[in-house]
């Protein structure tokens, strides 16, 4: 069964939340501030498998609550509930570490699918459905293949370092591996890895490639493996010459 955490002030929004989640077969515990979701999700982990998480809030912003449990190392699949209007909102989400994000007032319907999207997303990843190998799925890349993505642990091994990636990051390098060589546009990335339509804002996009070059590349500003492909947006090149 899986098991969510709400983060939300709003009684009402929560109690309606909580319902319909747990009418889906979930297992779910809502709290009102950021301080009883940084508690629950850090102080005393209980393995939640993903957090719904507003950005208004009585204590902290979700945007800080987000930043914190990134750089506490606490990688939670995460949707946020910005508000309506506010598309820098969606950009502080996501430079956050969030991974998908829904505009209030949201229709429940939407709001269940992405959750299971987040989860599909997640198990897409990991190749739960199939696995390859025991060991579970990771990819090779690097002039002497001395990079390695390993998508249970959401590890990337870059000689002797270890970073550890949010699900987005992992699931957009992925995307990238798996079309290699090829000239890939923000609003085919934003369709193909986050599910979202066409007129969504495609500038976070960018903020996850100025993240993932940090990571992949020897000089990130001048990177050889995620290359700026001008008028249309990335290539990925795996084995740099
Ligand atoms: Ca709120």
């Amino acid at each position: 069964m899986n098991r969510i955490l709400i983060v939300e002030d709003e009684q009402h929004l929560a109690k309606g939340l909580c319902f319909n989640f747990e009418r889906e077969g979930y297992q779910v515990e809502a709290v009102e501030t950021a301080k009883d979701a940084l508690e629950r999700l850090m102080l005393n982990p209980v393995p939640f498998d993903v957090l719904v998480l507003d950005v208004m809030l009585p204590d902290k912003d979700g945007f800080t609550v987000m930043t914190e449990l990134r750089q506490a190392g606490q990688l939670i699949p995460t949707l946020m509930l910005t508000a309506r209007g506010h598309s820098a909102d969606v950009l502080r989400g996501f430079e956050a570490g969030a991974d998908d994000y829904l505009t209030k007032p949201f229709d429940l319907a939407i709001l269940l699918a992405r959750v299971r999207g987040l989860l599909r997303r997640r198990e897409w990843l990991q190749n739960r459905a199939h696995p390859p190998a025991a060991s579970g799925e990771s990819l090779q890349f690097g002039t002497a293949g001395e990079k390695t993505v390993d998508f249970d642990s959401l590890e990337l091994t870059v000689r002797d370092q270890v970073f550890r990636l949010t699900l987005m990051e992992a699931n957009l390098l992925k995307y990238l591996i798996r079309h290699e060589g090829k000239p890939l546009s923000r609003k085919a990335m934003i369709g193909d890895v986050w599910g979202l339509d066409e007129n969504t804002d495609t500038r976070p996009i960018d903020n996850f490639i100025v993240r993932l070059r940090r990571y992949i590349e020897d000089d990130p500003t001048r990177p050889r493996h995620l290359v700026t492909v001008r008028g249309v947006g990335y290539r990925f090149v795996s084995k740099p010459v």
